[in-house]
């Protein structure tokens, strides 16, 4: 019992610290740029069948930016997330270090609330990041968002140190 309550006082003391680091990982300015160019690349959006437009901005440790949209598709189940369409753009380029992705999205590509990442991209992106520090940036606007390490997006993922 005593092991479990010091694992428990621990872990709170670890999710108060990653709360805190999240502003240490990308400043404010940074961030809003990312949900800029996350709305620049909802523009592309290819969404004849739900009009439902996304936009991502994938940010690399080196402060370059991959952007990507949704990609609809008549037979529906090729469709691809605007989130992998920026991750696989950025792997194919080569990159492998990312800090943050920024995603907006709406109907007609009108922000009227969180577009939450689903479940496949947040596997994809779980691949390639270290889930305790790569943050999801989660807009409606430049001003209004949330912030989210993977790892509170997907607890205890299963990734390339499992196999
Ligand atoms: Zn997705």
């Amino acid at each position: 019992m005593e092991d479990s309550n010091k694992q428990n006082t621990s872990l709170i003391t670890q999710q108060k610290g990653e709360l805190l680091s999240k502003q240490s990982i990308v400043s404010r300015s940074v961030v809003k740029n990312l949900i800029r160019a996350a709305i620049e690349g909802m523009e592309k959006a290819y969404t004849p069948y739900s009009q439902f437009q996304v936009g991502a901005a994938l940010l690399t440790k080196e402060q370059k930016i991959y952007t990507g949209c949704n990609i609809e598709n008549a037979a529906y189940t090729p469709t691809n997330c605007a989130e992998r369409t920026a991750f696989f753009k950025a792997i194919s380029e080569g990159e492998r270090n990312f800090a943050a992705i920024a995603v907006v999205g709406g109907k007609n590509g009108v922000l009227t609330d969180y577009t939450p990442p689903c479940g496949v991209c947040r596997q994809v992106m779980r691949e390639f990041v270290d889930p305790r520090r790569f943050l999801v940036i989660v807009a409606k606007s430049e001003e209004d968002y949330l912030l989210y390490f993977l790892e509170e997006l997907l607890p205890l993922g299963f990734g390339p140190e499992h196999l």
